[in-house]
């Protein structure tokens, strides 16, 4: 098997044999069997996407099924520790996987759930813009780390798989800090989430494609049956394949095209396959979070300047649906948004919104969406975006 092979099993259900033989046969494609891929007493993290607290069944995290499939998995072939971790967005580890489920499955495993809080410094390959990254200590630590992520729409990056879930490891305010560094330069954004993967470089990804999201993702758009599961060694190949059968290639998602620009095969025809087939995967009808930025034709770059503000796709409060926590105020990289007083709705200042979406993200009542500008809308109208 190639390193860039991609397992994939059409997987209605999360009916746990059948989650089980499906993660069982992953093993068994990309490594032989899971004994090989696990070495013997191996400290283990498995990484899921842990954004905020919901429920299973709202497709935020990957359904606990599969992370209960992958975590008997190295117990029963070697692993001395095994843990699950993440820093989320918003709230602990603990109270998102006690809210989907993930913490029953912990319990049951006598599996640790750690709540990143301290970081360290790790050195970057030498080929790399960023030179060095600070992050979560237990990934550092680690000897193998299992990424979990789930397939959903991404108002920022337009899908969240592998290699966006592992921004997870910068722990708490460092998201932050990296979203202002990146300002709106998306391409910038998407460099560093793959210098960071390709730095991490975990053994294998799985994705739960079993249930998606579509719509305002990733933190509040809608399930969506996607019927499979996937799982490389090689994050990008893993993501080029979950996006062909979404419907998208891989110009249509930033880490993928910087994929290319770093040098890397985004040819779906280099890609080895095994399982089951494409094909009849295939997803026709995905709604897609809002588009970002449009660039449009010619005479429309020209005046980008004076037009940026009606050619991207923006945050909009509901202010019906504002609760006024004041979440997004605390997550907000670049403090462009404002309370008038305490609960009441709040409202975003657009001139000075980085438009990194993790308002939108983060927020528990649905309240803030990303909208296509007027610009946008008339362009895809067209057909000239
Ligand atoms: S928009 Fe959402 S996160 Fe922000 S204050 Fe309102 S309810 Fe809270
Ligand atoms: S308002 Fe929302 S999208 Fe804009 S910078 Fe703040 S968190 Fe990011």
């Amino acid at each position: 098997m190639s390193n860039t092979t991609v397992s994939l099993h059409a997987c209605k259900t999360y009916h746990y044999p059948d989650i089980k033989q499906a993660v069982s046969t992953i093993g068994e494609d990309l490594f032989g069997g899971w004994d090989k891929c696990i070495p013997r007493g191996a400290r283990v993290l498995l990484k899921p996407n842990l954004l905020k607290p919901a429920t299973a069944e709202q497709a935020v995290s990957p359904h606990p099924a599969v992370v209960r499939a992958v975590a008997e998995m190295c117990l029963d072939f070697g692993a001395g520790k095994v843990i699950i971790g993440d820093s989320p967005g918003m709230a602990s580890a603990e109270k998102v996987c006690a809210k989907c489920g993930i913490m029953d499955v912990a319990g049951e495993l006598g599996i640790d759930l750690v709540n990143f809080t301290e970081s360290v410094d790790i050195t970057t390959p030498e080929k790399f813009l960023h030179k060095k990254f600070t992050i979560a200590r237990e990934a550092a630590e680690a000897d193998i780390i299992i990424n979990l992520p789930k397939f959903k729409t991404h108002a920022m990056m337009v899908l969240t798989l592998a290699v966006k879930n592992l921004y997870g490891l910068f722990v708490g305010k460092q998201k932050a800090r990296w979203h202002f560094q990146s300002g709106r330069d998306y391409d910038h954004f998407a460099r560093l989430l793959m210098e960071l993967a390709y730095t991490v470089n975990p053994a294998v990804s799985i994705l739960d494609a079993i249930v998606g999201m579509e719509g305002n993702g990733p933190g509040n758009g809608t399930p969506r049956t996607m019927g499979f599961l996937a799982a490389s060694r090689d994050m990008v190949s893993l993501d080029l394949v979950a996006a062909e059968i979404a419907g998208l290639g891989f110009d249509d998602i930033y880490t993928l095209r910087m994929a290319r620009e770093m040098g890397f095969s985004t040819e779906l025809s280099d890609i080895p396959v095994v399982g089951d087939a494409i094909g009849p995967l295939r997803i026709h009808d995905l709604e897609p979070a809002a588009s970002m930025q449009v660039q449009g034709p010619l005479f429309i770059r020209l005046f980008s300047g004076l037009v940026e503000h009606y050619l991207t796709t923006q945050p909009r409060v509901d202010s019906q649906l504002c609760k006024g926590c004041g979440i997004c105020l605390q997550a907000c990289p670049a403090a462009s948004i404002r309370q008038p007083g305490p609960n009441l709705p709040v409202t975003i200042r657009h001139a000075a919104c980085i438009r990194c979406f993790c308002c939108q993200e983060l927020c528990p009542e649905g309240a803030i969406i990303a909208k296509d500008a007027i610009g946008v809308k008339l362009l895809k109208a067209l057909n000239l975006e």
